[in-house]
């Protein structure tokens, strides 16, 4: 038996972190923490650490990074704690690493992301706005460096396992008509339009299936998450937007299909539980036991459709106007989306503004064709900026 591969787990403290965690210490044999990274959650990560003894640690800053590094020698623990943008990248790009779990939200774990795809790594996506944000540098800093992406969003992970393995020869060189991006429709799917100006933060964050980070959960509820993930789907397999076709499949079972030429479609479903696709990539090829329960077709009886109805969902139809601009639009789309998201966590705008704020910055000024990354972070921090301004007129 080989030595246990040695894993960097960017977000450990998150949602994807925590599922990423469980199933690697199923597999003590196999994976091994080499690095491990929090934000705010420093307890949590304190306790994680002591628990899997990773090699190093990643917080935000220097103070932070001193408070965990003197408990950590405290308790004996030989880790070494790093902070800030530079320790990620180290962590993500270190030589011994194998595989990286790219699960920071947003457009901070950009650069990380990128370093480890630089760096020729396994990398594990769930990160999907880093790949929203720059996806011609990335899939291009992936094919120079011979990086293996993997996607983890469950959607991706489902098309991947129902593609063949040479679809990197196009999708219609493979027999692709079309890709089935499903979507549960979140909590609002059936709440009445007039309602939804007054709806909440817990409401927005009550998903039905799954549970996750507060971000993606505000995204589900908008689907911008659906949005998004069309952004990523046309990068990660080559697709044009025109090839994507979301559809809504409220139980969460099938994960999304893939329609071929002669008119067969495969799907891949299961218990809505990351750990399904988080076990597929750690072992892919191989298949490894991930804790999830078989999926019980008697008790789910039914599975349902709908056609998304862009009145209800208008971030929908933004990703989808970005996604076919390309240049720069999806990073102001994703940049305006982060600051809407969070001024609705604080309860500082409605939810059917997020959509407004998105809508005005997208349209406020032209995108630009992508040259660089230093045109992607400009992109993002002056759409940020654009928010911004919107939040401050609205007082
Ligand atoms: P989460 O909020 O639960 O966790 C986010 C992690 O990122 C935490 O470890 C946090 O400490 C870290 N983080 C936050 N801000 C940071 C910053 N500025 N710098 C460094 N680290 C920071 O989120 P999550 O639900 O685990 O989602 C993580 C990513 O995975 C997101 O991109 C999300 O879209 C994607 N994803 C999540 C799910 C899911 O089921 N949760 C499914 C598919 C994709
Ligand atoms: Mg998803």
């Amino acid at each position: 038996m080989s030595a246990p591969q040695q894993i960097t787990v960017l977000g450990a403290t998150g949602s994807i972190g925590l599922s990423t965690l469980d199933v690697i210490a199923r597999h003590p044999e196999r994976y091994q923490v080499f690095a491990l990274s929090g934000f705010s959650r420093l307890v949590e990560l304190e306790s994680l650490c002591m628990l899997y003894r990773p090699r190093y640690a990643v917080v935000a800053d220097a103070a932070a990074a001193r408070a965990l590094q003197d408990s950590l020698h405290a308790a004996g623990l030989a880790t070494r704690v790093l902070c800030g943008d530079e320790g990620l990248c180290e962590v993500a790009a270190h030589p011994d690493v194998d595989a990286v779990m790219a699960a920071i939200v947003g457009a901070a774990g950009l650069k990380p992301t990128l370093a480890a795809v630089e760096a020729g790594k396994k990398v594990l996506l769930a990160n999907k706005e880093a790949l929203v944000m720059s996806g011609a540098l990335f899939m291009q800093a992936v094919r120079q460096s011979g990086a293996v992406l993997l996607p983890i969003d469950s959607e991706h992970n489902a098309i991947f396992q129902c593609l063949p393995g040479d679809y990197a020869r196009g999708l219609q060189q493979v027999g692709v008509r079309r890709i089935m991006l499903t979507a549960s429709g979140g909590p609002f799917r059936e709440t009445p339009l007039e309602q939804l100006a007054g709806v909440t933060p817990e409401q927005a964050c009550a998903h039905p299936n799954w549970s996750m980070g507060r971000k993606i959960s505000v995204d589900s509820a908008s689907m911008m998450n659906k949005g998004l993930e069309l952004i990523e789907a046309c990068w990660l397999f080559d697709a044009r937007p025109a090839q994507v076709e979301v559809v809504i499949h409220p139980q969460s079972v099938i994960h999304s299909l893939v329609d071929y030429v002669d008119g067969s479609v495969l799907a891949q479903l299961g218990n809505p539980d990351m750990r399904t696709p988080i076990s597929h990539a750690l072992a892919w090829p191989q298949r490894i036991d991930s804790g999830v329960a078989p999926l019980d077709l008697f008790a789910i009886a039914r599975l349902d459709f709908q056609a998304p109805d862009e009145q209800r969902f208008p971030c929908l139809r933004l990703a989808r106007q970005a996604a076919e601009q390309g240049g720069t639009a999806p990073a102001m789309l994703n940049a305006a989306n982060e600051v809407a998201v969070a001024a609705f966590l604080e309860r500082r705008i409605r939810f059917p503004e997020i959509a407004s704020i998105i809508d005005s910055v997208l349209n406020a000024e032209p995108a630009i064709a992508v040259e660089d990354l230093d045109t992607v972070l400009v992109a993002d921090r002056q759409a940020r900026e654009r928010a911004g301004h919107w939040l401050n007129r609205r007082g």
